[in-house]
């Protein structure tokens, strides 16, 4: 290791969205800013399989951007293979985690039992990648530091910006060997919704920015008017209105939407139920930490709202399976936003064949689910093993993106180069297309240099 050289090192969203992961290395310090999952198609999420390049025991400490599984995801693997440092993060981060991480230890145990003889055998697995427990058993690692606070972890200082994009996610700004290191974590959009907008990024000597939406701007539209559609179908056809919705942030700001509309008197007050167990404890997370919310919307009693009898928060299966008999107009918001498990499975079985019901997307829907087989059209569909006709109304909302868009990330990186122009600017977190589309916009910003780190590359800085 060179003098006052640090070393970072690329293991993970190197031309994918997932499995964000940063090893920083000192002469004296080893630490990761993120460790992700690695999610989406199977040829992606196999790399979660391949052997750490790092000895997790010689990990002194995670700095956690937020608590998306594509960022958080490995700890309890780390934590299995011998990780005892201290995980870095904001209070509503670790909140999230808690729910977060015992569920990801869940579903590696699921799939664990259909990965099949040929690929255990060939990546010499004894079990899941890690299971519940070893999920819960990371969380005792966890240390808080509050938003703008700078902490001192060796020869390393520490910092964490608002992002704008979900409970507790920040930007995170790291300073060692004289040089200082701004980390995006993923960017949240211009207008957020409920979310409080993302405060500006400090200036940096090297910048590593996500690229989700590099290539590409957010449509307009207005989500209001498609709700308060969506709504009244429903009402007049006294059916169910079945919105399949990811736990943390989607599902806060549907409920924002819904409640904008009961507001203004656009639509009756009518019941809404949230049945996800992990959207539950996310709502309640996000009750704990209004300073994270629109000023505007803490005001509008939104808060009230949510923890009044109009909101039905279901954690239990017996509550759960009332709802099958439970007759419209009414609203069931469940999980996963993709229809690939979790109850909205048990909702779209129930109801998908009834021509009073409409099903709204609000949420990419990845190639291979059950969302994306309904969104693109097929008339019959296979739920538990029952092939049921479409009969449903379908809708989408398309604008409810948690990220940034191109015009949004390069607002973020103009305001850090204001400040600081930067030696490097390295571009992760996007499909190749997408980072090689935004390293072309960004030239204009003048930094001295803009970098598509490979896999595993390597960096003296
Ligand atoms: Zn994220």
């Amino acid at each position: 290791m060179p003098e006052e050289k640090v070393r970072m090192q690329f293991l993970g969203a190197t031309g994918y969205v997932t499995g964000s992961r940063t090893l920083m290395e000192t002469k004296d310090t080893r630490i990761y800013v993120d460790a992700g999952l690695y999610q989406g198609q199977k040829y992606i999420e196999e790399k979660n399989y391949e052997p750490l390049e790092t000895d997790s025991k010689k990990i002194h400490a995670i700095f956690l951007t937020h608590a998306h599984i594509d960022h958080s995801g490995l700890i309890p693997l780390l934590v299995k293979k011998g990780f005892t440092g201290k995980i870095f993060c904001t209070p509503g981060t670790k909140d999230l985690l808690e729910i977060l991480l015992p569920d990801a230890g869940r579903l590696q145990e699921e799939e664990f039992r259909f990965i099949g003889k040929k690929k255990i055998i060939e990546y010499q697995l004894d079990g899941p990648l890690f299971n519940e427990e070893d999920a819960i058993n990371s969380l005792q690692y966890i240390e808080t530091v509050q938003f703008n606070e700078k902490i001192a972890f060796r020869d390393f200082f520490a910092q964490f910006y608002w992002a704008g994009h979900i409970l507790g996610a920040a930007n995170l700004q790291l300073e060692t060997c004289g040089k200082t290191f701004l980390f995006s974590g993923d960017i949240g959009p211009r207008n957020t919704v409920i979310h409080k907008a993302r405060c500006d990024p400090p200036g940096a000597d090297y910048i590593i920015m996500e690229s989700t939406y590099g290539d590409r701007l957010h449509e307009e539209e207005d989500f209001s008017k498609k709700m308060l559609d969506a709504v009244n179908i429903i009402i007049r056809r006294k059916g169910v209105l079945l919105i399949p919705a990811f736990a943390v942030g989607r599902t806060q700001l549907i409920l924002y939407v819904i409640y904008c509309l009961i507001k203004g008197d656009n639509i009756p007050h009518l019941p809404v139920f949230i049945d996800s167990p992990m959207a539950t404890k996310a709502t309640l997370a996000y009750l704990k930490y209004p300073e994270e919310i629109h000023k505007h919307i803490i005001d509008e009693k939104f808060f009230e709202f949510i923890k009044s009898r109009e909101i039905h928060l279901i954690e239990d299966v017996v509550s759960s399976k009332r709802l099958n008999y439970f007759n419209g107009p009414a609203i069931i918001i469940s999980a996963s936003g993709m229809c690939s498990g979790g109850r909205i499975m048990h909702h779209l079985f129930n109801r998908i064949w009834d021509r009073r019901n409409l099903i709204l997307f609000v949420g990419y829907q990845a190639q291979g689910t059950l969302g994306r087989k309904i969104v693109d059209g097929s008339t019959r569909v296979k739920i538990f093993n029952r092939e049921l006709p479409v009969r449903a109304s379908l809708r989408s909302i398309d604008s409810f993106s948690a990220h940034a868009d191109q015009a949004g990330l390069v607002d973020w990186l103009s305001e850090s180069c204001k400040k600081k122009k930067p030696q490097t600017v390295f571009i992760i977190h996007g499909e190749e297309d997408s980072r090689i589309a935004f390293k072309e916009y960004i030239k204009f910003i003048d930094p001295q240099e803009i970098v598509l780190p490979k896999s595993e590359e390597i960096f003296y800085l």
